[in-house]
């Protein structure tokens, strides 16, 4: 009996100085920032600038930023990267994004809601501040909000969003991106990339990250930063320590593409316009956001699932002659269903079960009138389509009640942008947004449980670039101060 116990204590103890030994290999850092997105740079470059000896990684599952290339670009095809080198990479899913820079809280995330309205703001200021520095290629355009416009879409039922927006364009966007995070590395924070965090274990004094690549770090403290395309791993960490998820809404619909003149009042005036619709037939809320004046319609990788979106350059000559936006109907689930993710996503499969793997495109015509569209009907349009997408059907794809709220949004857009109705008008489906978890904060220092924190659009509170930014910032903040 005494010798069987002396042999547990031995095992014991061979197995406490395995993990001496192991703890004594591993990189040692003071804040692992998990995604190298606009949210997790800010809080990178603020803790540093906080404190020059803090010891920072930020590890990032894609690429760095200059090997970024998405494939589709030279065939307007998706090939179903691993990693799409769209969402995924150093700066993020805003990497190759117009870079739009909302100067407020009306829209882009509930921070306001959070933190209240003048820290918020306070802090979008700070982010704005950080990236003068580093958009080295002149002042960008700031475009103000216009009572003309919204007056005309409040007499047509539609709620015009406005608010001052910082328009850099997708290339000084880039340049801004490449410079802050060449400021970031030279301050000492080193960053990783392809290093795709697959969980976390609590160990006695913080925190061992481990990556699919087989490497581990360890870290006192942690902040998740992992944007949308991290949705998962964000739902796996709560299970793994005990923190509630609330169910969040989900948006799905499709990317509108037509005529840019269409629009050109609304782009002229304001840039972007967003516009909220409250639907006739169900009451719900429709939106139209994330314009493209002269874009390109783009097809986004997650995780094998295909989605619509869009982009657009600000040098005149990389310019279409369409337009493109996202009009959007969200959903919020009541218990018991809690998968909204797994809704909106078998939803897009099954848009690229029928578009044999790609986005489906669709004339608005043809879809009021029962039909697909093919390859024909396509070739004659006159609005000529910026991505290559499969001609096909979306009433076959879409619940009905998403559809007709999607019809009855694009019919009284055009009460605003006449010609927004036309049969020539096409929609590219799916196209969706999911920000359906929504962890439980420990404190408003977004805490998840001891020393992990969480920001940007992966906390569910964010929904782009300046408060995803902001929300690093203050994180940091509260990190520095603790
Ligand atoms: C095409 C497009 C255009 C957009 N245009 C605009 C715009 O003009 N204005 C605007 O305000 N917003 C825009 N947005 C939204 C904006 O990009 C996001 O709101 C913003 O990037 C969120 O920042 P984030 O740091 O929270 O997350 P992200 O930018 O998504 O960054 C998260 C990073 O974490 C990485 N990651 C995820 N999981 C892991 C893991 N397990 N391990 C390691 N790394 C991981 C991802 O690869 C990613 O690079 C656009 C988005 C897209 C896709």
């Amino acid at each position: 009996m005494k010798m069987q116990s002396v042999f547990l204590r031995v095992l014991v103890l061979i197995d406490i100085i395995k993990d001496l030994i192991r703890m004594s290999e591993l990189k040692k850092y003071d804040v692992a920032i998990i995604g190298g997105g606009i949210g997790g740079l800010m809080a990178a470059y603020r803790l540093k600038n906080n404190n020059k000896n803090i010891r920072i990684v930020i590890t990032e599952r894609g690429n760095v930023l200059e090997k970024r290339h998405c494939p589709a670009g030279r065939n307007s095809t998706c090939i179903h990267c691993k990693t799409c080198s769209i969402t995924s990479g150093f700066a993020g899913a805003g990497a190759f994004s117009d870079g739009k820079f909302n100067l407020g809280t009306s829209y882009g995330g509930t921070l306001g809601e959070e933190l209240g309205d003048t820290v918020a703001n306070q802090y979008i200021g700070e982010v704005d501040e950080i990236l003068k520095k580093y958009c080295t290629s002149g002042d960008p355009k700031v475009y103000m909000s216009n009572q003309d416009l919204k007056l005309k879409c409040l007499q047509n039922n539609l709620r015009l969003l406005d608010m001052n927006v910082k328009h850099l364009g997708t290339d000084k966007n880039f340049l801004t991106m490449q410079n802050l995070i060449k400021a970031i590395e030279h301050s000492g924070t080193e960053t990783l990339s392809c290093y795709d965090c697959e969980s976390v274990e609590k160990s006695d004094s913080g925190y061992i990250l481990n990556y699919t690549n087989g490497e581990k770090i360890f870290a006192e403290k942690i902040i998740i930063a992992t944007g949308r395309s991290g949705a998962n791993f964000v739902a796996d960490f709560c299970r793994s320590f005990g923190v509630e998820m609330h169910s969040n809404y989900v948006d799905i619909g499709v990317r509108v593409e037509m005529k840019d003149i269409i629009w050109k009042e609304f782009s002229d005036k304001i840039y972007e316009p967003k516009i909220l619709y409250k639907t006739k037939t169900f009451e719900d809320r429709c939106r139209m956001f994330c314009f493209n004046k002269g874009g390109l319609v783009s097809a986004e990788n997650n995780h094998g699932i295909i989605t619509a979106n869009g982009h657009s350059f600000a040098e005149e000559d990389k310019k279409t002659e369409n337009c493109n936006f996202a009009i959007l109907s969200s959903i919020r689930f009541t218990e018991p269903f809690n998968q909204p993710t797994e809704y909106v996503e078998s939803i897009s499969r099954l848009a690229n079960m029928i578009g044999n793997g790609n986005v489906i495109v669709q004339r608005f015509g043809d879809l009021v009138r029962g039909r697909r569209t093919n390859d024909h009907r396509l070739a004659q349009n006159t609005v000529e389509p910026t991505l290559k997408a499969t001609a096909g059907d979306i009433s076959l794809v879409l619940p009905h009640r998403i559809l007709t709220n999607i019809i009855e949004t694009i019919y009284a857009l055009d009460k605003v942008a006449p010609g927004t109705a036309n049969d020539d008008t096409l929609l590219y489906g799916c196209e969706s947004k999911y920000y359906s978890i929504r962890p439980e904060f420990k404190n408003n220092k977004f805490e998840l449980c001891d020393n992990v924190y969480i920001i940007g659009d992966g906390s569910g509170i964010c929904r782009g670039l300046s408060q995803s930014g902001a929300m690093g910032i203050y994180v940091a903040d509260c990190i520095s101060k603790k």
